[in-house]
């Protein structure tokens, strides 16, 4: 509790970010102080223990930073999910909405994936939409998704019920 509270501290509220009538939350505080990092990954890593992962794949650009630390606790091996046009062929590629307009994730298409075990990890869980995404990216690779793993829920978005019941997604912490 005392380090969880700590965390939280570690957390910028940025009001009217990116645009007017959003609270942004800014974890660069959090990655700038030694324990709060380190903490920050050991409570990540915690549910995932035992869990087999062979691989986290971690979401561009956030995603990427706690995906790798993560992957090296977990001693896995780490596979970015990039913006469109970023990795070199091949690749395959999910889609998804978003309030105006839809993006992508790619991943590289050329590993041998057959149905390792990966965990997906962002920074932020929002209306679900990138990790859902990210989930049927690793699925088009014949990955086997394991879970996901966020620092940070958004509770008054629905983005748990868009991830489903179907698979755990872990949280440290809700706002
Ligand atoms: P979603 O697709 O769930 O709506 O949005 C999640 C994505 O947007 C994540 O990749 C996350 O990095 C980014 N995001 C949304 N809101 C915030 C926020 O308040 N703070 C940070 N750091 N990222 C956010």
């Amino acid at each position: 509790a005392e380090v969880t509270r700590r965390l939280f501290e570690l957390i910028r509220a940025v009001p009217d970010f990116p645009q007017s009538g959003v609270t942004f939350r800014d974890i660069t505080p959090l990655l700038a102080d030694a324990d709060g990092f380190a903490h920050c990954i050991d409570l990540l890593a915690e549910p995932w223990r035992d869990a087999g992962v062979q691989v986290v794949c971690g979401i561009e650009s956030r995603g990427f930073i706690f995906g790798a630390a993560l992957a090296d606790r977990l001693r896995s091996g780490f596979v970015p999910l990039r913006k469109p046009g970023k990795l070199p062929p091949p690749v395959v590629s999910a889609q998804y909405q978003l309030e105006y307009g839809s993006d992508a994730l790619e991943m590289r298409a050329d590993a041998p994936h057959d149905g390792e075990r990966v965990l997906i990890v962002d920074d932020v869980l929002a209306t679900g939409g990138t990790l859902a995404a990210a989930r049927s990216l690793v699925e088009k690779a014949g990955m086997h998704p394991v879970g996901a793993g966020v620092l940070i829920e958004l509770g008054a978005l629905p983005g748990r019920a868009r991830w489903g019941g179907g698979l755990p997604l872990h949280a440290l912490l809700r706002y």
